[in-house]
């Protein structure tokens, strides 16, 4: 699909070949088991993996051993809401991803309180919000770092200073926000993390656990990942993940002002091209690559299905399947009317300035097409 241009970086990124390259050889001359270390091909992928280990926590400014590999950040999401135990308290909020909502659903069942947190009109979570719905049974508050679909970034460390206050434990979902903002996790005691969302391979995560906080597993057998994460451990996927970091931290400097410029460019030119656009989620403070706009008398799924050229959506591919208005749209107090007629957009590493130009000149020219096409 050479001329179809992808503007769809919140749902995943393209590995980066730099990162493919790294891993390359953890598939076939290194492929040992990271947990023979009896022998010389089991030792070379532990080595490999510990060091990878040790470049993600130094990034991350915490301790190799708080690193835990998992599946991706669903599984690393459902193994930090796994220390809640039914009588205790969880506060979350209405614009998590669906694999907190879905196991704090769960847990709601099994006798677990939780407690949605409303954000204001710009996704925020205001930190006396948080302090106002505090209880003694508060055991845990899960609050993303930043929001995939509507770009919000979330004020982590100001939240998790409250939650240490009160001595209850901090996770927050930073699948969105790593490698793409700077991560503040001093005053955090959990949180999860995808690579494929940052150029990296799918199907490989880690779950930030600080030193102390007790986890029950999730998958038991053979104690890999000091007993928190048994299966034999994803060697070229650790390798990739840690590779695609370091890319991230090198270039971030100079990536995410660029894609914040071109982002500008594109909402400013489509504010100005077309009538009846607005912009959900904050103007200023927002992912860089992330723009979320609203189109009156158009319903987004038809909008894309129009857009030939590019692969957009109209936002977070776990909740496409689901019917109606986008949740984290509700959340923010946009009408069902215009949430049906949202798009998210999101630039990433492949994306040019002229990109942006044809998507501004497309979308213009679907908007118009439909609309004339739409009675009134
Ligand atoms: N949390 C957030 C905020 C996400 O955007 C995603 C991916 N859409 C996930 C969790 C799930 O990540 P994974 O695909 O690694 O399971």
């Amino acid at each position: 699909m050479p001329d179809v241009i992808y503007v769809d970086h919140h749902a995943t990124t393209p590995c980066d070949p730099r990162v493919v390259e790294r891993m390359l050889p953890y598939f076939t001359e290194h492929f040992g088991n990271a947990a023979s270390i009896t022998h010389a091909h089991g030792r070379k992928a532990s080595m490999a993996v510990e060091d990878a280990r040790i470049s993600i926590a130094r990034f991350f400014g915490v301790l190799p051993p708080e690193i835990t590999f998992t599946a991706g950040a669903t599984e690393s999401n459902s193994l930090a809401l796994n220390l809640l135990q039914p009588g205790q308290h969880f506060i979350t909020s209405p614009l998590e991803h669906k694999s907190i909502l879905a196991p704090a659903e769960r847990l709601a069942k099994l006798g677990v309180e939780v407690t949605y947190l409303t954000p204001d009109r710009e996704g925020r979570i205001h930190p006396e919000t948080l302090r106002a719905a505090l209880r003694p049974e508060t055991r845990l508050v899960s609050i993303e770092a930043a929001n995939g679909e509507i770009g919000t970034v979330q004020a982590i460390a100001e939240l998790g200073a409250i939650c240490r206050e009160h001595g209850v434990l901090f996770h927050t979902d930073a699948t969105q926000a790593a490698g793409k903002v700077p991560l503040d996790l001093t005053n955090i005691d959990l949180a999860s993390f995808s690579a494929h969302k940052l150029y990296g391979p799918k199907g490989i995560g880690a779950l930030f656990v600080r030193r102390g906080v007790r986890v029950p597993p999730l998958i038991v057998g053979g104690g890999q990942e000091r007993g928190l994460r048994s299966g034999t451990v994803n060697v070229p996927g650790v390798i990739g993940f840690a590779a695609a970091l370091g890319l991230g931290a090198e270039e971030m400097g100079e990536e995410a002002p660029r894609l914040a410029e071109l982002r500008d460019r594109l909402r400013d030119g489509l504010l100005e091209a077309i009538p009846g656009v607005s912009v959900n989620g904050p103007r200023e403070v927002r992912l860089p690559g992330n723009l979320n706009l609203s189109f009156e008398r158009i319903e987004a799924e038809s909008l894309i299905l129009g857009m030939k050229r590019f692969s957009l959506s109209s936002g977070s591919a776990c909740s496409s399947g689901e019917k109606g208005p986008s949740r984290a749209l509700k959340a923010i107090g946009v009408s069902d009317e215009r949430a049906m007629g949202s798009i998210r957009i999101g630039l990433g590493r492949s994306n040019t300035a002229e990109h942006v130009e044809l998507l501004i000149a497309d979308l213009n020219r679907a908007v118009r097409r439909l609309r004339e096409i739409t009675p009134i």
